[in-house]
């Protein structure tokens, strides 16, 4: 099959330690949050054959610690643009970015060859939002640290080719586990973190297709395993299992492709859905 790889992403790590996203399009290296200290961010993208020097932007979804903490230093050492809602560049810790792009959450934007379509996530930060990256043709969506679904958010996911969505906790393992009641309230929450059922759930309901990558991330440590949140995902999924990987937290993934199709595999692919 003709197909020509529009974007590839791979993430640093994934989890309530660090979170930080790789995205290259044809022209464009982006880092979608930055949530090691600089020397791991450097270690981690050498790791993935990335030198600093060649980003072309940081943004960030919104200013809680695992998200922001390499965010200043990576931007002052390497003259990087830092991308942020007002709310998250006010509640960052650290905000001393050498340039500052504002945008708002509900305005699309562009960065050289990539579109970014922000949307607003509920969670317990001050601007939070989540991002759809569109470049070549090709949409790659990245929906971490949300406590629920909006329909806002599944509208903003019809027909992505590929996605990274949070599974971050099982709930029997949250309710027998060491996290104190109004903790595991607050992951729980509508402001909190989805569970693997919620990103099964959503998972079912996308159109897959396209859809060529389904990645989990964000798993807590104590509260989930990655066996679990596998299994959760791939029982609603009635084909394709291979697309689904676990995202690890102390080590970088795999690089992902997401190909534009070619209109006979889009075409093949209409033949075999039922009249
Ligand atoms: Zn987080
Ligand atoms: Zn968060």
């Amino acid at each position: 099959m003709l197909e020509v790889a529009a974007l590839q992403v791979a993430t640093l790590g994934s989890g309530s330690s660090g979170n930080s996203l790789l995205l290259r399009s044809a022209k464009t290296t982006l880092l979608v949050d930055c949530g090691f200290t600089l020397k791991e961010t450097r270690a981690r993208m050498a790791a993935l054959g990335v030198s600093l020097d060649s980003l072309d932007g940081i943004l960030i979804s919104h200013e809680h610690g695992d998200h922001v903490k390499g965010a200043g230093p990576v931007s002052r050492k390497h003259s990087v643009p830092v991308w942020v809602t007002h709310g998250t560049f006010t509640g960052a810790r650290d905000n001393r970015f050498p340039k500052v792009n504002v945008f708002h959450a509900h305005e699309p934007f562009v960065i050289d060859d990539v579109r970014i379509d922000p949307f607003p996530t509920p969670h317990d930060a001050a601007e939070s939002c989540q991002f759809v990256f569109e470049s070549g043709g090709v949409r790659f969506a990245n929906v971490t640290d949300l406590g629920a679904c909006t329909p806002h958010v599944r509208e903003k996911l019809v027909g992505v080719d590929g996605l990274l969505v949070e599974c971050n906790y099982d709930p029997e393992m949250l309710r027998s586990g060491p996290y104190p009641p109004m903790l595991q309230a607050r992951i729980r929450s509508d402001w909190g973190h989805l569970g693997n059922d919620q990103a099964a759930e959503l998972v079912a309901y996308l159109d897959h297709k396209n859809l060529q990558h389904i990645l989990l991330g964000h798993l807590s440590e104590q509260n989930n395993s990655d066996e679990v949140a596998y299994a959760t995902v791939c029982k609603r999924l009635i084909r394709g299992h291979e697309r689904v990987h676990v995202l690890a937290q102390h080590a970088c993934s795999q690089w992902f492709h997401l190909s534009k199709r070619t209109v006979e595999a889009v075409v093949a692919s209409r033949d075999l859905q039922p009249a």
